[in-house]
């Protein structure tokens, strides 16, 4: 029997954005919106042109992605012919594929928070499809606080999600805006909005406020819908949105949902859906879930003991799914094959070539796992880890050494009274037989250093003239006795001038060090930073 397909949403970009503490940056979104679109989303929600700049800027061009970009808007506002509303020409202006409508489907705020009524919400929703349509957009309708709204009014709500339909919305996506509703609930008013709405055109937006946004996600799959909106990691404001990452595996590995439903992700890129998450926990400097189910790293541990024997021998004894499946692995297990494929796919990604049986291999491995036991996190800091790689292969010249580097920070009264912090640096390095010595001041005693660093590097100026650090972001990691700090520093080559300018220009990369002492980690990711550039650039040793 075919497979009916299912679609997914992603609105990490938008809905996750509401996330306390989050705040993504244009080339966040570019980064996350590229993770997305590789891992195989249908739909990528990417913002909300005209909110901001940088969603502005996000759709201000096109942006080549194999799943279809979605900017998200609103209807245009009662009272208001859809041809004279600035909100719905920023919105149909914007470079997407597709445009997601939210409005309203709760008679209670229409009358509260629009103040308007009934049929003018309704007229506006018809409107503002139609118009989208005539622009040649796909067209999808958010009906907000549709579980809520159709409780009280449930003709009314209907008529909402109607109304989209009818005028040719490709979806009609029913909303759990306060995340309140229960399963049951969410299973019986989709089955009832899909006798009157074919489920194919049906989709689900659930909130996690009674942590059931993925059961409600379920549910409403298995009374009918085939778009399922969600979020990675689960982001979102207050408990989060209903968790792609927990829903993917489920729909790919479990039989009630496998052998019905057919969905954009392959099994390649299920198996790197741990990685994936952690590189967003990473890129947001948060520290992953261990217990997060399918890629939480405790997900597949099992004490030692009476487990641990019966485990090794026969896994599925205790283990509802391969953890490989997900990319995750056992935690017994002592020889790590999953580690050793993903070393092997990370070497050929960044073009090293090595035998599977070479000894190097091995010791690259161990020297991973030893610093990833101290603090090292090389998912989020891809440079650091081709430098290790590559030094283990014996291919990074020496190209400078820091023979030392002072740093202080003072406070005192300036002239008019006033307290201030200054850091200065002053670096000593040795390139070929030369010694150079710089000083700079900075913000701060990070700052102060880098500064210093990338004074003067002799014949290599040329080739780090465009390097700028574009983000510093600092964890204090709490293991064994005492904390260590970790530093991930994002670089970008501007490509101003130099040698290194036209090859990479515009490149990011991120590196990472470790240490009990933040400058001393600090200094160790800009060394990498600067060392790789010049590898990348072709400098010569
Ligand atoms: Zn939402």
């Amino acid at each position: 029997m075919a497979r009916e397909r299912l679609y997914l949403f992603d609105t990490t970009l938008r809905d996750g954005a509401q996330t306390n503490g989050v705040d993504f940056t244009l080339a966040d979104k570019l980064a996350i919106a590229r993770l997305l679109d590789d891992l195989g989303i249908d739909y990528i929600e990417a913002g909300y042109p005209g909110a901001n700049p940088t969603d502005t800027n996000f759709f201000a061009e096109k942006r080549p992605l194999r799943g279809k970009l979605t900017a998200f808007g609103m209807t245009r506002r009662p009272g208001r012919s859809a041809s004279n509303d600035p909100g719905l020409a920023t919105l149909l202006a914007a470079e997407a594929d597709a445009i997601c409508f939210v409005a309203k489907s709760w008679d209670y705020h229409v009358r509260v928070a629009l103040e308007t009524t009934e049929e003018e919400n309704l007229a506006s929703i018809r409107d503002s499809v139609r118009t989208a349509k005539a622009k040649g957009r796909e067209v999808l309708l958010d009906c907000e606080h549709f579980f809520d709204g159709y409780k009280a009014k449930p003709a009314f709500a209907l008529a909402c999600a109607k109304a989209a339909y009818d005028e040719g919305a490709r979806w009609v996506v029913l909303c759990d805006t306060n995340g309140g509703t229960l399963p049951h609930e969410v299973e019986k008013i989709v089955a009832e909005v899909c006798a009157a709405i074919p489920g194919d055109h049906v989709g689900i937006h659930a909130h996690n406020d009674t942590e059931q946004a993925v059961a409600n996600t379920f549910a409403a799959i298995r009374a009918g819908a085939r778009q399922i909106q969600g979020t990675l990691n689960g982001l979102g404001e207050r408990c989060g949105n209903a968790n792609l990452v927990s829903i993917i595996p489920t729909l790919k590995l479990k039989p009630e949902f496998s052998e019905k439903f057919e969905i954009g992700i392959s099994d390649e890129k299920l198996g790197g859906l741990a990685h994936l998450s952690h590189t967003l926990d990473e890129m947001l400097n948060r520290a992953p879930d261990r217990h997060a189910p399918y890629v939480g790293e405790s997900a597949f541990a099992t004490k030692a003991g009476i487990h641990a024997s019966a485990i090794v021998k026969e896994p599925a004894t205790y283990e509802h799914v391969a953890p490989e499946r997900v990319g995750n692995r056992r935690k017994l297990l002592v020889s790590d094959q999953s580690g050793r494929s993903n070393v092997l796919a990370e070497l050929e990604r960044i073009g090293l070539a090595v035998d599977k049986d070479d000894p190097r291999l091995a010791r690259l491995l161990d020297e991973v796992k030893e610093r990833e036991a101290i603090g090292y996190a090389y998912e989020a800091a891809d440079a650091s880890f081709e430098l290790l790689a590559r030094r283990m292969l014996g291919k990074v010249p020496r190209y400078f050494e820091v023979e030392k580097f002072d740093v202080t920070v003072e406070q005192r009264l300036n002239a008019k009274g006033e307290r201030v912090t200054v850091s200065m640096a002053v670096v000593k390095v040795k390139v070929g037989d030369e010694h150079l010595i710089s000083a700079a001041e900075g913000n701060g005693p990070v700052n102060a250093l880098d500064l210093a660093l990338r004074k003067d590097l002799g014949k290599y100026q040329s080739y780090i003239a465009g390097l700028e650090l574009t983000d510093y972001r600092v964890r204090i990691l709490n293991g064994g006795t005492e904390a260590v700090t970790r530093v991930l520093i994002e670089s970008t080559d501007r490509g101003k001038s130099g040698k290194g300018g036209g090859n990479g220009a515009g490149e990011r990369w991120t590196t990472i060090g470790v240490s009990p002492n933040i400058i001393d980690a600090s200094f160790q990711a800009l060394m990498d930073s600067i060392v790789y550039r010049l590898v990348k650039s072709g400098a010569p040793a």
